[in-house]
């Protein structure tokens, strides 16, 4: 079985880890390569920490859950928040795919509520094209192969929903990406609580699974049941009596602006199978 190289190129030091982590863990324990991208070092994400510190805090953090993930790589740039989708960061995003070469690129929609997610996006869609096109980013030769680009699961209906081409599940595997996501304290048990309004909130007061269920929370967007054609698509994956005892999946989907297969193989090379 070849050894397949995937590359999901998020906005925060934590958006590979929701969107994708479980899918991650079952990728790198197959032997395969997976690399995490974040676009911004995630800077403004704090109420208490300077914009310096936090952006050390969110590195360092997200190097530990690189670890429980068995990434190969987690590189976080070094934009602010706030990031646009200029041509120089094209180039940046254009020579970390030739770079990695992988099977499969995964970003966010442009339809997602985030302006950094939708900048991060534009970015990584902008490369579907020029990725393949020699004489940009000259000094970086293009890939043998032409990657396939995907979407992350988002929960906008507008202009279209999601649409799970792909369907991972991942209750195998909940233990160990709440293990990663525990690392990232800053954001899920500072951060998230306080924005969301929780402004007392305290994790020493959590036992280990008081943690583990306050994680959780986070993958209530992946339950099979809440989101259209999850389920189908899990039962013709796995088998239906499988399919149909799934709790949790990450989806992906397919982008139609570079190569693209059909959707069983894109599930086989996101599953490890092939
Ligand atoms: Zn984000």
């Amino acid at each position: 079985m070849e050894q397949r190289r995937i590359l999901f190129i998020g906005a925060h030091p934590d958006d590979a880890d929701i969107l994708c982590g479980g899918t991650a863990i079952k990728l790198s324990q197959a032997g395969h390569l997976v690399k995490f991208v974040s676009v911004t070092n995630g800077d403004t994400g704090h109420h208490i920490l300077s914009r310096k510190e936090t952006a050390e805090t969110r590195y360092r953090e997200a190097q530990e859950a690189a670890k429980v993930f068995g990434l190969c790589e987690y590189q976080i740039l070094t934009h602010d928040c706030g990031i646009e989708p200029t041509v120089d960061i094209r180039r940046e995003v254009c020579r970390i795919i030739r770079s990695f070469a992988p099977d499969i690129v995964i970003s966010h929609r442009l339809c997602d509520y985030h302006p950094d997610h939708r900048a991060t996006a534009q970015l990584v869609q902008d490369c579907a094209y020029v990725c393949m096109v020699p004489h940009f980013c000259e000094e970086t030769p293009t890939p043998d192969k032409t990657p396939i680009f995907a979407f992350s699961f988002d929960k906008f209906k507008e202009p279209r929903p999601h649409r799970p081409d792909a369907a991972i599940e991942i209750d195998s595997v909940m233990r160990k990406k709440m293990e990663a996501h525990k690392r990232h304290n800053s954001q899920f048990f500072e951060w998230l609580p306080w924005i969301g309004g929780d402004k007392n909130f305290d994790r020493s007061a959590l036992d280990e699974e008081g943690e583990y269920n306050h994680l959780l929370k986070w993958e209530a967007r992946f339950i099979a049941d809440n989101n259209p054609g999850v389920r189908e698509r899990l039962m013709e994956v796995y088998g239906k009596e499988k399919g149909e005892a799934v709790v949790y999946a990450e989806t992906f989907e397919q982008s139609p602006y570079s190569r693209t297969v059909s959707v069983d193989e894109f599930q086989a090379i996101l599953e490890g199978k092939m």
